[in-house]
């Protein structure tokens, strides 16, 4: 018997299943159910609500999700292999578990769910990524989801949480940092998944804040920030040209000198800068 609840250690559920895990998905699960009751915690109290979990894979996530009490799972997992390992995990928890076979980049179930919702997922990093832009930039906030608790290779983890001036600073940390609170929980060495990936990764939680910390159109915002750190070595009034021809004026408006770089700029002045753009 597993430590968490009565069904079968996930090395026998993937054995039974044949689930051998496939490069093109991503796949480096998590067997270890203490570990995978450890990263649900950090979700924070699921008793209240709906969890969204993206990847469920064989389900040891899913499984630590479950037995910290969340009311409700709603999985998305494009691997249909997984379905019979995860109908074993509905029919252990009744009414609390259901699973959409499909890809997660395609299919947003949020609208299915009532809030308040938390996010979950150990996902492949370029999926994560992808979601993670996606759930930040509603053009309304806050948003349907209260909190996500994301894996991701360090150096990603990294990205989300750093700061103006440090070399991960960019695109990511504006973004999660502009309306959520991001840090980063937990370290997993490469030893903790099956098989192991090359690097580190690590848990970011991120908290929705009710507002964001300074106004801005989120697309607008994403369009100058994306732009200003494709090119983040060059002066901001050249790698921003393509945004406005009348982008130095914007900048000074903004209060940035039209010769800084990117690395250097702070959340609220490129939300200044933002604004401009926009009123433009
Ligand atoms: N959550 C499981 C765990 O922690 O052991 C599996 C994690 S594995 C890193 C990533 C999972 O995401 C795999 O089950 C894979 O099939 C699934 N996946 C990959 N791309 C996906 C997508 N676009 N939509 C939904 N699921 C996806």
């Amino acid at each position: 018997m597993s430590a968490i609840d009565s069904l079968p250690p996930l090395r026998e559920v993937i054995a039974t299943h044949q689930l051998s895990a496939r490069k093109s998905l991503g796949q480096n699960f998590l067997l270890d159910l203490n570990l995978t009751a450890k990263i649900a915690r950090q979700a924070g109290d699921l008793t209240t609500c709906d969890v969204l979990e993206i990847g469920p894979g064989p389900g040891g996530l899913t499984r630590g999700l479950l037995a910290e009490g969340a009311r409700r799972v709603l999985a998305v997992e494009k691997d249909s292999r997984c379905l019979p390992a995860l109908q074993e995990i509905a029919d252990a928890y009744p009414g609390r578990f259901d699973v959409i076979n499909g890809d997660a980049l395609e299919i947003d179930p949020l609208d299915h769910l009532p809030p308040p919702i938390r996010i979950a997922a150990n996902l492949p990093y370029n999926v994560g990524t992808e979601l993670l832009v996606r759930w930040l930039t509603p053009k309304d906030w806050p948003p349907v989801w209260q909190s996500l608790t994301l894996m991701f290779q360090r150096e990603v983890a990294e990205r989300i949480v750093a700061q103006p001036g440090s070399k991960a600073y960019g695109r990511l940390a504006i973004l999660a940092q502009w309306r959520a609170e991001a840090k980063i929980v937990l370290s997993l060495p490469p030893g903790a998944f099956t098989p192991p990936p090359k690097v580190s990764s690590a848990v970011v939680h991120l908290d929705a804040l009710p507002e964001p910390r300074f106004e801005a159109d989120a697309a607008v915002l994403s369009r100058v920030v994306a732009a200003a750190f494709n090119q983040r070595r060059k002066m901001l009034r050249a790698s921003l040209k393509g945004i406005s021809p009348d982008i130095e004026a914007h900048l000074t408006a903004a209060g940035i000198p039209p010769t800084e770089r990117a690395e250097q700029v702070s959340l609220e002045a490129f939300c200044a800068l933002a604004r401009e753009v926009a009123k433009a």
